[in-house]
């Protein structure tokens, strides 16, 4: 019989305990800010900036909005964006991606200043990361670390295999797996044997974005199998995981929807306090 690793009940914890963080900072005198930045009209990036905010006023987070002209220059971004930074009531900053063409996403997202990166992109929070001396963690891996440690289940000494190497999940979620003595394998789209490297997980990761990618015969009985894909398959959202065949091998494992997308909001939330807690030396 398998577990089913419910994200909501699970982000629900996690920003209920934020709540209290922002509540215990106001106490002091101190708020919380978050500035989320949007350029253009993409109509995903539109409802994943109005989910932010939700959460954000949920917790007594506030939230300011700069929705720019898709026609914004480098220029202009970079200059809102130093306005931010120098901005002391503001503890987060976040520029939704993608940015329009001929935005350079590496430009603008190493312009915010690291210490209020609450996505954790910024080079220099990427190397916090792989060093293992973080503050900021991207916030799909770590809601998937919250899910973990939230259901007892231990890393140390298990294989881990990730499938997927992006920049804000595979590789991130990788390297927080070895923090936690895991022994990591990162597979990717040339990755030969993919079946066998995936049939020795205890843990398996999928983020590799293609609907029902992973089959029961890759995953071994008794796996924890992590869903992260968001994929659409006729209309319907759905993971990368065929979620019907691989749950009966699996001991655990995360639905879609309500599995790891409920946690990434929760961790931008955690990420939020952390700036703010920080900045003010609480
Ligand atoms: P991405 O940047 O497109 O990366 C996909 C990865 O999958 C790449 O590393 C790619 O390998 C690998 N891949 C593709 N085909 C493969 C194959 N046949 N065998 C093995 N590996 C293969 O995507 P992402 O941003 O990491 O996102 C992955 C999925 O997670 C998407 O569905 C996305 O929507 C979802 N997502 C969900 C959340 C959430 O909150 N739930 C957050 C972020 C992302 P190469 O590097 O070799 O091309």
């Amino acid at each position: 019989m398998y577990k089913i690793i419910d994200g909501k009940e699970i982000s629900s914890a996690t920003k209920q305990k934020a709540k209290e963080e922002v509540l215990a900072l106001n106490e002091k005198g101190i708020s919380v800010c978050l500035a989320v930045i949007i350029v253009g009209e993409d109509p995903a990036s539109k409802i994943y900036v109005a989910n932010k905010k939700k959460a954000c006023e949920a917790l007594g987070i506030k939230s300011i909005e700069y929705a720019l002209d898709a026609d914004t220059t480098e220029e202009e971004l970079l200059s809102l964006i130093e306005t931010l930074n120098s901005e002391k009531s503001v503890n987060g900053i976040l520029c939704q991606l993608p940015l329009p063409s001929h935005l350079d996403e590496k430009i603008i997202i190493n312009a915010i200043s690291p210490e209020k990166d609450v996505d954790a992109f910024h080079t220099k929070n990427v190397g916090k990361i792989m060093i293992g001396d973080y503050d900021f963690v991207p916030c799909t891996p770590a809601g998937i670390m919250e899910m973990l440690e939230y259901e007892g289940i231990s890393v140390e000494g298990k294989n881990c295999v990730v499938i997927g190497r992006s920049n804000i999940v595979g590789k991130p979620m990788g390297m927080l797996l070895l923090h936690k003595n895991g022994t990591v394998t990162i597979c990717h789209s040339k990755t030969k044997n993919l079946v066998e490297i995936c049939k020795t997980a205890d843990i398996l990761v999928a983020a590799v974005g293609k609907a029902n990618f992973v089959t029961e015969d890759m995953v071994k009985e008794g796996a924890v199998v992590i869903d992260v894909g968001m994929n659409r398959d006729n209309g319907k959202l759905c993971g990368d995981v065929d979620f019907e065949n691989v749950s009966k091998k699996a001991s655990a494992i995360t639905p879609v929807p309500g599995g790891v997308g409920p946690m990434t909001i929760a961790m931008l939330m955690k990420n939020t306090v952390t700036a703010a807690k920080k900045q003010n030396e609480v």
